[in-house]
């Protein structure tokens, strides 16, 4: 299974990605994460990274696509992937549409978490309040200033991929401003429901 989880910051795909990975097996690849381990690990990548990460811009397509398409040639992603963060762009996501045809590993599901702009600045406080007191380190981004430039990112750049996956019939909404339980079972009931249709077309084409 190939899904893609879109959202703007805090939405929640980091939760659910790491939920549906854990109880479907796949593999979760989240963008920023593998953007924040090459920002600590210094590689060359990170360095380019860096400012556009702290300014809440997006790091270029190039940079981005190259850096997905060698990681989901590894193993751990046979079974699957949740992309988490990405595409962003409507040209990552025919970058990634172009990956998979290549791969004959079309994408099962694109789900969108629709949340409440106000409440994502709330849910932002609360995130980096609970770090601070399990004296984890903040994320660099994790602000008010870059927040509010990644909701205009996210409104200006990423939000255009909605309807790109619509007029293909792949779009499923998810109210993500429910519990995370509520959220993982509308996830759960789309997912099973895009298998069925895909054992169908299967079955179809014998
Ligand atoms: P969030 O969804 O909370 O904004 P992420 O951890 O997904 O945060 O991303 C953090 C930052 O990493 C983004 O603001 C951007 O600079 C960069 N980034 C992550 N994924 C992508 C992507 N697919 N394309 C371009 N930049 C990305």
């Amino acid at each position: 299974m190939m899904i893609v989880l879109i959202g703007p910051p805090g939405a929640g795909k980091g939760t659910q990605g790491k939920r549906l990975a854990e109880k479907h097996g796949l593999k979760q690849l989240s963008t920023g994460d593998m953007l924040r381990a090459e920002v600590a690990a210094g590689t060359d990548l990170g360095k380019k990274a860096q400012s556009f990460i702290d300014s809440g811009n997006l790091v270029p397509d190039d940079v981005i696509v190259d850096m997905i398409s060698g990681r989901i040639a590894q193993d751990d992603c046979r079974s699957g992937v949740i992309f988490d963060g990405f595409p962003r762009t409507v040209d990552q996501a025919k970058a990634l549409d172009k990956m998979l045809t290549e791969k004959k590993r079309p994408l099962s599901a694109v789900i969108e978490l629709t949340v409440d702009i106000k409440e994502l600045v709330n849910r932002l406080q609360t995130r980096v309040a609970q770090m601070k007191a399990a004296g984890q380190p903040i994320r660099t981004d994790d602000n008010e200033q870059t927040l509010i430039n990644r909701l205009k990112v996210y409104r200006e750049q990423t939000a255009p991929i909605l309807p790109y996956y619509k007029d293909r019939g792949m779009l499923k909404a998810v109210d993500g401003m429910a519990s995370i339980g509520e959220v993982s079972v509308a996830i759960d009931a789309i997912l099973v429901d895009s298998d069925l249709k895909s054992q169908c077309q299967v079955s179809g084409k014998r």
